[in-house]
Order: C-alpha cells, then structure tokens, then sequence
C-alpha cells in the first residue's frame, strides 16, 4: 500500500474498535466523539501533508518500489538525516509542534531500531527471532503507514522502591503464561500519548531492568499489538479540547493529542509480533547508544518549530500593543537564544553525524545530550516569557460571538483596538491564540510534556554528568579530558607538578 492519504487513515480508526475511556464513557468511534474529532482531523492532515510536501516528505520503498513517508528511511549517510530532516520538518508545521506524537516519531524509532537489528539479536545472536520479528514489523509498519502509540514507562506506585521492578511485582507490565503461538501480558504501562489515534501500540524499554536478573524475566518485554486487542484498556485524561468557534482557541480545538494510561487485562501477543521475550540482557543494552540520539532528530525540530512559533507569535503581540519596553527587548533577546541554541545543536547534530555501526548514521549525540536536558525547561520557560508580554491582553480579548454582535462589535472596534489602528478582531486573534499556546489547558499539559516526555531535566543532567566523568563507560568524555589539562596547566605554574 504505501503511504496513507488522511481518508485512509480515518477509515481505519474507524474500523478499530479500542477499550478507550474518556470523563465517564467508554468512546465509541474515535473520529466522531465531540472531543477526539478535531485532532483525529488534524492527524489525518499529517498523512494527507505527505502526498502535498512529496518532494521533502515522501521516499521510495527500497523494496517495493512505493512511496512511504521519509521518517521509515533509515540512514545511511550525512545526506539522508538532511533528506529526513526535510520531512521532518513539514510534518511539524502543521501543529507547531503541539503534537508531539505524530507517527514519524516512532517511525524514527524504528527505522533506527530496524537498522540495528545485531543489538536487538544479541551476543551471539541468542534473540534472533526477535531481531528478525522487529525488522519484519518495520517493513510492516513502513508499507501500511501505521500509526503507533507507544508505552516504555512503569506506572509510579512508591518512588522509594526505586525505577524498576522487583520479582513478583504485580502492576508493571509482565508475562503471565503463553501458548504455542502467543504470549499472555497482565500489568500496566504510562503513558500512551495519542492513544485515541494510533493503529497499534509498540512497547520496548525504558528504564533498565536493574539488580540481579533472575525474577526479573517476566518484565523483559518489547512487542507490538493492535489497538483493539482483547483486554487492552486505555484511560484518557481529561480532554483540553474545545469545541465551538476555532476563532476562540484555534490550537485547543485542532491539537489535544491525548495521553492514556494503559492496562494489560490478559493480552495475548502473538509471538511474531514480539521483539523481546525475557531476554534481560538485551533488554537492558538496546536502548543505551542510539536510541535518543536517533529519535532526538525528530523531537528536535519539533522543539525548535514550537520555539520558531513562539517567537513569531510573541513579536506579532508586541506589534499589536507597541510593546517597544527595554524588558520586553531583554525577554524576547532570550527567546531568540533558546531559538538558535537549539538550532545550532540540532545543525551540529547532523553536521557531525556518524556510523553508529553497520553503516546505519545517527546524529553527533554530542550536541544533542545537553538540548535533552534544558529544552525541559526552555520551552516552559518560553510561555512564561508569553505571559509576562501579553499580560491582561492575553484575557481581554473578545470572543467570536462578541465580535459578531453587531452592538457589541461597534463598541471593540472603538475600545478594543491596537497599536497602528490595528483593529479589534485583528488583536483579539493575536491574543487568544497566545492564550490557548501558554496559558490554556492545552498549555498546561504542554509545559508538562515537554518537561517529561524525554525524562526530567534532572536526570537528563545526572546522565551528563556522568557522561562527562566516564562514570558508567570508565572512559572520561572530551569535556573532562581537556578540563583536566587545563586545571593541570595552571597547576604548574603555581609549582605543583614538581612534587
Ligand atoms: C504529557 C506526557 C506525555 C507522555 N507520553 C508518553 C508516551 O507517549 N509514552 C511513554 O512511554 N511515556 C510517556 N510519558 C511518560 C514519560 O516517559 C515520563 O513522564 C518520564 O519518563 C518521566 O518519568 P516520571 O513521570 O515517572 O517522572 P520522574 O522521572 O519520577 O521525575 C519526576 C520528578 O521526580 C524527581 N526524580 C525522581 N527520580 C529522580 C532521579 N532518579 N533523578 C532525578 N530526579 C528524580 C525529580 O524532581 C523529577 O522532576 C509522558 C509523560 C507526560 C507528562
């Protein structure tokens, strides 16, 4: 088949009949619920968005000879991250980034887990099947234009007990028994984001399996299943979506992806569609090297479009109200920094990419390492910058409604106004799209995304650090290295050296 058009992708949700739950009702069909439709809509314009950018966005099957989306590419060279970066890059335009879960990010994923299938088989090939179901799956995946969710975290019961499981825990996902054909999964994972809209859900590590391995085989899992299995349940979080004018939230009422927390009630998963059956091992080593420097391709550029927009959107507010402030010069002198900053990281990323090996290339994880920590924390700190310029602005600005009243709309043009005769509608447009992006509760969900969705900035700094002290690899990083020649420099001079 090859890439979908969005009426493609909407039949197919359509035809899948998932155990979802959002507020008190179990959801029926996902394209027709007042609180999913919008954004089932929205995703249908990413896949439709292929066929419009072809040139960037499409490729051919090295196989079949059909078009597939450019994030199924896996790369083989300098040239083709720029190519994927294209993609990419259309593919994130058309949420702004507010949809962090369009299927090119799994389709990254596992295109980089596709071309390292050694990883996945093994040392001396013992996960073989299970290598070879992943690599079958990614042509799957890649000639039917699935769309994925995916869950790699254990639900939080007691933080004391640390990350990961213990023998005979009961709520992380685990293997219960199996058939001939199948195997049986009981447990819970979070959180499946854009669990409303995806064909299958893709489970493979998060955190490492720690302590000694025996007992902690049940938990060693990576596989894929479709989203209407028998015994898969997924519970929505509160919609952020709103319905009515989409001149009133323009990015609520198009972009709530959703997030579930998934329970595995019994699921049976054929074994062809499993990548990792008890192998602890290789549960543990897949994910350490190429992984994130890999996915962070795509999250990059959607981090930097969301900060490309930010900034677009910021500046037009200061136009709207003639803003001209030395604080507001300073606040939009920052944006402009995390805007660059993250541009030049994810340039330098490619720029200096590498064979990771098996001729498969990842972006430099040099550049990378450090955005993974700090965007946690630009971008939250993007809409408070959002905040501090519009000010009152951001709520006092009338509703369609309002504006089509014919009293009411004499009385906003004549006092509602902006800079430069600006008119009413023109600002109040302006100021409620700065609102649904910093301060709705769409927004409110987005500063936690971006604070998590990769990890905490806390531990993505510890990672750092001990990246730089060679605290797992033994070997110190470049940082440290040249740190130490130079404290060891000055240390001569004041003598030291000749004791
Ligand atoms: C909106 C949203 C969408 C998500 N979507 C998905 C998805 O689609 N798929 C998926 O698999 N996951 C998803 N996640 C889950 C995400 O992977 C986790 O939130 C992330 O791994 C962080 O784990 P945590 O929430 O348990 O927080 P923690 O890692 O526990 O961090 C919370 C806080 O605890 C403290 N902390 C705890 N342990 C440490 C430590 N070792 N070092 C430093 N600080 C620590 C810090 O103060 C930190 O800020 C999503 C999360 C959110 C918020």
């Amino acid at each position: 088949m090859g890439a979908r058009t969005g009426e493609q992708y909407l039949e197919g949700l359509k035809a899948t009949s998932r155990e979802l739950w959002l507020g008190s009702e179990r959801v029926g069909d996902v394209t027709e619920h007042p609180a999913l439709h919008a954004a089932a809509h929205s995703m249908a314009r990413v896949f439709d968005r292929q066929f419009e950018c072809a040139d960037d966005c499409l490729m051919v099957d090295p196989e079949t000879g059909e078009p597939i989306n450019v994030s199924h590419l896996i790369p083989r060279s300098r040239d083709d991250l720029w190519r994927r970066h294209r993609g990419l890059e259309r593919i994130a335009e058309i949420s702004v980034g507010l949809m962090g879960r369009t299927p090119d990010y799994k389709n990254v994923t596992f295109a980089g887990f596709a071309g390292r299938r050694r990883e996945w088989a093994g040392p001396g090939e013992r996960n073989a099947r299970g290598a070879d179901n992943l690599v079958a799956f990614q042509k799957r995946l890649r000639r039917n234009d699935i769309a994925l969710t995916h869950t790699i975290v254990h639900p939080t019961v007691d933080k004391r007990k640390g990350d990961a499981p213990r023998p005979g825990d009961e709520v992380p996902l685990h293997k219960v028994g199996e058939t001939a054909d199948s195997i049986i999964l009981r447990g819970a994972r979070i959180l499946a984001t854009s669990a409303p809209f995806a064909d299958e859900l893709v489970v493979y590590p998060g955190f490492p399996l720690t302590g000694r391995p025996d007992g902690l085989e049940p938990y060693a899992l990576s596989f894929a299943v479709p989203m209407d299995t028998p015994g898969l349940v997924f519970l929505c979080r509160d919609s952020y979506a709103v319905g009515g004018d989409a001149f009133d939230h323009p990015l609520s009422s198009n972009f709530d992806e959703q997030d579930a927390f998934v329970m595995f009630d019994d699921v049976e998963v054929p074994k062809e569609n499993v990548f990792i059956d008890g192998d602890v091992g290789v549960y543990n080593s897949v994910m350490r090297l190429a992984w994130w420097p890999n996915v962070m391709q795509q999250t990059t550029i959607r981090a930097l479009t969301k900060l490309e927009f930010a900034y677009g959107l910021a500046s037009r507010m200061t136009r709207a109200i003639g803003d001209t402030s030395d604080l507001t010069a300073d606040m939009m002198g920052e944006l402009l920094t995390y805007v660059e900053m993250t541009r030049s990281g994810l340039l330098l990323s490619v720029e200096h990419a590498r064979d990771y090996g098996d001729g498969v290339w990842f972006p430099d994880e040099r550049p990378l390492a450090p955005l993974r920590a700090t965007l946690t924390q630009w971008i939250p700190r993007a809409f408070e910058i959002l905040i501090l310029i519009g000010s009152h602005n951001l709520i006092a600005a009338p509703s369609r409604g309002m504006l089509d009243d014919e009293r009411i709309h004499g009385l906003v043009e004549r006092y509602m106004r902006g800079a430069d005769d600006l008119d009413a509608e023109s600002r109040s447009a302006v100021f409620r799209l700065a609102w649904d992006f910093c301060g709705s509760a769409l927004a409110g969900r987005h500063a936690l995304y971006e604070r998590f969705y990769l990890g905490s900035a806390a531990r993505n700094r510890k990672v750092l650090y001990w990246t730089a002290e060679g605290t797992m690899s033994g070997t110190p990083g470049p940082v440290l290295a040249r740190g130490d020649a130079l404290v060891e420099a000055m240390l001569s001079l004041g003598g030291s050296g000749r004791r």
